[in-house]
């Protein structure tokens, strides 16, 4: 099937074709490992999950490569200043950097396997690939595109790169680290960024490395051109994160790159938009305060509603994250899981192969046109509100859908009926009779207290026109 992303480089919506028939090879930008990863960062690590998916579906073989930053990364990343993420994060918990590395990488993947995304083919640390950053460095020195600031660090001269800033569309214009406060005047130009930062002379760093030009730690940059080439080679196919990376980091990593490997280095950029927090701004870390994972968890949400929420949006378009929406999103995605529960029992009957390619068809033929997730979650609604499709046919489509959008639908509806199909205890069952009997007699207090009493036990009773059923709460 025709594939079709939207590539930051040309600013256009192209057809994908792979570097090598059948196989896609793409870098993700991962998370910086000093604080928990908030919502907004999983939101862009779902999108990678949908990309990731929609090859899989249309036959590729994929490599997914995903860093994580554990290392030298600057409060004012854009002008390679301020404190290191990782020792301030290391003070604020009292720990050394290595372990809130460790403890904070543990937090992401839990987050990572709670929202059901694929792993990585590899997740390389930066603390582990010191050695090919300072072998980058040494190439673009030995090229003549480096220069030093003394008492400071190596530092990358973007006018030798007359393609810097391609990404965003202009040149030297494109990072505008020189009117920023405390903008580095020892720069050559503003846009120029540290490929090696020296420790400080009068304190110890928790991570530093001796390297050619004297001890201290890499610039942020980079980890990803180093390991990205190791990884998957000089040229591949996709490069993601999200859309704050494009104009600075991104620009760099490019810069780092081409000289080396010569141009092009990636052909399609990918970059996923901002989650908004309540009060339209970018949800970030830096704030101090953002919602996490287990903000989710602990309101008693499933992951996979904030899965659902996000598939309901577009990557290129911005997202605001409130608890009402999750309110509705939880209602939408229960009602879709019981759904699927009636299907179940269908799952031995015969599919009709032309009904199921068709609807096969148009869920992958959204999803390859530029990831249109939500579209794809139409056709779910659609198929299974249908009258002319078959129960088993239904269900097979709905297992295509987990595959394409990973929202467990089939997962969820099972365990879903194993709750309903749990005896309630007797005395639950007296306390439903007793409601019953308050409704015939038109006790409406008495039946509301019942009810009460009978959700507070952690069993819900629901009304039918038969009578009423009462099932465990998930
Ligand atoms: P970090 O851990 O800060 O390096 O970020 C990890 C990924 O999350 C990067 O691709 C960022 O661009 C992305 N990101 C950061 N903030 C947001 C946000 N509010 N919404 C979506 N993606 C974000
Ligand atoms: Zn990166």
């Amino acid at each position: 099937m025709t594939i079709r992303l939207y590539n930051t480089l040309t600013r256009k919506l192209e057809e994908f074709k792979p570097l090598e028939p059948g196989k896609m090879g793409f870098y993700t930008c991962g998370p910086t490992v000093y604080h928990y990863t908030h919502l907004g960062n999983l939101r862009t690590f779902l999108h990678n999950d949908f990309l990731k998916r929609m090859f899989l579906a249309n036959g590729y073989d994929v490599r997914h490569v995903m860093n994580i930053t554990d290392v030298g990364h600057l409060t004012n990343d854009e002008d390679d200043s301020g404190e290191d993420k990782m020792e301030k994060g290391a003070a604020r918990d009292n720990k050394s950097v290595w372990d809130i590395a460790k403890f904070y990488k543990g937090e992401f993947l839990r987050d990572f396997n709670d929202l059901n995304m694929i792993a990585p083919t590899v997740m390389p640390h930066a603390t582990d690939y010191i050695a090919e950053q300072i072998e980058l460095v040494q190439k673009l020195e030995k090229l003549g595109y480096t220069y030093e600031i003394p008492n400071d660090g190596i530092y990358y001269d973007t006018s030798k790169f007359a393609a810097y800033g391609a990404l965003t569309g202009g040149s030297l214009s494109g990072n505008r680290a020189g009117a920023r406060v405390g903008f580095n005047d020892a720069k050559r130009n503003p846009s120029d960024f540290a490929l090696w930062k020296y420790s400080p002379k009068d304190t110890k760093r928790q991570m530093e490395w001796d390297s050619p030009w004297g001890v201290g730690f890499p610039g942020w940059h980079a980890e990803c051109s180093a390991m990205s080439m190791k990884l998957l080679g000089d040229h591949f196919d996709i490069h993601t994160g999200g859309e704050d990376l494009s104009r600075v980091h991104h620009a760099n990593e490019i810069a780092q790159s081409e000289p080396i490997t010569g141009a092009p280095w990636v052909n399609t950029w990918l970059h996923y938009s901002f989650l908004l927090d309540k009060s339209g701004e970018k949800m970030a870390k830096s704030k101090g305060e953002f919602l996490g994972m287990d903000a989710v968890r602990n309101r008693g949400y499933d992951p996979m509603v904030y899965r659902y929420f996000v598939a309901m949006g577009h990557y290129q378009s911005q997202l605001a994250f409130s608890w009402e929406t999750m309110d509705a999103t939880a209602k939408s995605y229960a009602n879709l899981t019981r759904r699927v529960a009636d299907l179940l029992t269908a799952e031995n009957e015969d599919i009709n192969t032309e009904v199921y390619n068709k609807w096969h068809n148009d869920m992958l033929g959204a999803m390859s046109d530029n990831l249109k997730t939500a579209s794809v979650l139409i056709l779910v609604q659609e198929f299974l509100k249908s009258a002319d499709i078959n129960n088993a046919t239904k269900l097979a489509l709905v297992r295509f859908a987990d595959e394409l959008l990973g929202l467990q639908f089939i997962d969820r509806a099972k365990k879903l009926v194993a709750l309903e199909n749990e005896a309630a205890p007797a005395e639950i069952m007296a306390l439903a009779q007793r409601r019953a009997d308050a409704k015939a007699a038109r006790d409406w207090a008495m039946a509301d207290t019942l009810r009460a009493e009978i959700d507070a036990a952690g069993w819900t009773i629901l009304d039918s026109k038969d009578g009423y059923k009462i099932v465990k709460k998930a």
